[in-house]
């Protein structure tokens, strides 16, 4: 990692000679909530004036880019009694700017489902080969909880991550293209008084968080309260509309389609994004659906999220944006559900005894 400084009037010649040579997207206003409050997606921009630096968060989030909500897979072409197969990729590039460090964590997640398996997803890689990315730092929002999952810092997964300190940014620079773009700006080495302002600005990021989820051993918890009633009070109140995982950015869970041209010289097959909370998601071949009732969907999305990915790369899943509890109709958020959960623990925990001593 290369560390730079440079004025906020120099970085906003930067963006805005990206921008104009470049398709970009950053946080944009698209409209108001019932509450009044912005609310802010990752739109195209054209200059740096498009741009809202001091957004909040964005409703969906960046995965979006590298992991479209529909993409073709491959067409058949049938001739005769025979068919081939065309498989073809579009990646353009694209610069992205302005992601939070929690949504940039979340694509490192990604990387390890869809690129360090047996079989990498061409698709996802050529997107993300093809992205340059821009992180810059916020102050937390009052339900935002990516300090208890460890995800309000990021030091990969970036081209070039901005630290506000003031009338500057500190610039993490991740990437010879990031580097060698810059070097057209007027930037310097971080001097002493550079690094005080960076480690004051981590420690006001790091006591501004309202929201802290004990997640402690949340995997063994699970396992313990496989069968608690917590999944039916929250599964009874779930409206399966699989909203969560769609403005999740690090779910990833999809559907494949396969379906004939209508001339039937041909037939395609689909990739969908798709949620455990829809009520078809474990139907499988002869309409059985191994998870009929919501609330045994709704605790396979936790178990995924806190516990199947924890045992198998040895991560929680869930990056802590809190998206899917702004974005739940039905009030369902992981810091109650997950709360719920442990206070069972802890009023079980009451009526036992202690472990019986060795005599
Ligand atoms: S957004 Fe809420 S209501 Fe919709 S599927 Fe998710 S938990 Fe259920
Ligand atoms: S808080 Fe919700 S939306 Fe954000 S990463 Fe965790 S599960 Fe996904």
């Amino acid at each position: 990692m290369i560390y730079k400084v440079i004025s906020k009037k120099e970085f906003t010649g930067f963006v805005d000679a990206l921008v104009h040579s470049n398709r970009s997207f950053g946080p944009k206003q698209v409209a108001t909530d019932h509450r009044g409050n912005a609310v802010y997606q990752f739109q195209p921009v054209h200059s740096v004036a498009d741009i809202a630096f001091d957004y909040s968060a964005t409703a969906s989030s960046a995965k979006h880019f590298f992991l479209p909500f529909r993409e073709e897979l491959s067409h058949f072409h049938f001739h005769g009694n025979d068919w081939e197969q065309q498989i073809s990729y579009e990646a353009n590039p694209v610069v992205l700017i302005g992601l939070r460090a929690c949504d940039i964590s979340a694509l490192n997640i990604l990387d390890d489902v869809l690129l360090n398996g047996h079989f990498p997803s061409p698709g996802y890689l050529a997107r993300r080969k093809n992205s340059f990315v821009i992180g810059m730092d916020h102050l937390p929002l009052p339900d935002c909880f990516c300090k208890s999952m460890n995800h309000h810092t990021v030091t990969t997964g970036f081209n070039l991550f901005c630290s506000d300190i003031g009338d500057h940014y500190y610039l993490s620079i991740n990437s010879s293209k990031a580097f060698n773009f810059l070097r057209e700006f007027e930037t310097r080495e971080p001097n002493y008084d550079d690094n005080c302002m960076l480690v004051e600005r981590r420690k006001l990021i790091q006591n501004g968080f309202q929201t802290d989820i004990d997640v402690t051993a949340l995997p063994t918890i699970l396992d313990i309260e496989f069968d608690s009633p917590v999944w039916e009070k929250w599964g009874d109140k779930c409206l399966n509309c699989g909203t969560c995982a769609m403005v999740c950015p690090s779910c990833y869970c999809y559907s494949l389609t396969e379906s004939f041209d209508t001339n039937l010289n041909g037939a395609s097959r689909e990739k969908k994004l798709y949620s455990c909370n829809l009520v078809d998601f474990a139907v499988v071949a002869g309409g059985h659906n191994f998870r009929p009732k919501n609330g045994d969907r709704l605790k396979y999305r936790y178990y995924h999220q806190h516990r199947g990915f924890a045992e198998n790369a040895s991560q929680q899943i869930c990056v802590g944006c809190n998206r899917c509890g702004r974005a739940c109709l039905a009030g369902i958020n992981p810091k109650d559900v997950i709360n719920d959960l442990r206070m069972e623990k802890e009023s079980c925990m009451t009526c036992v005894s202690s472990s019986p001593r060795k005599i």
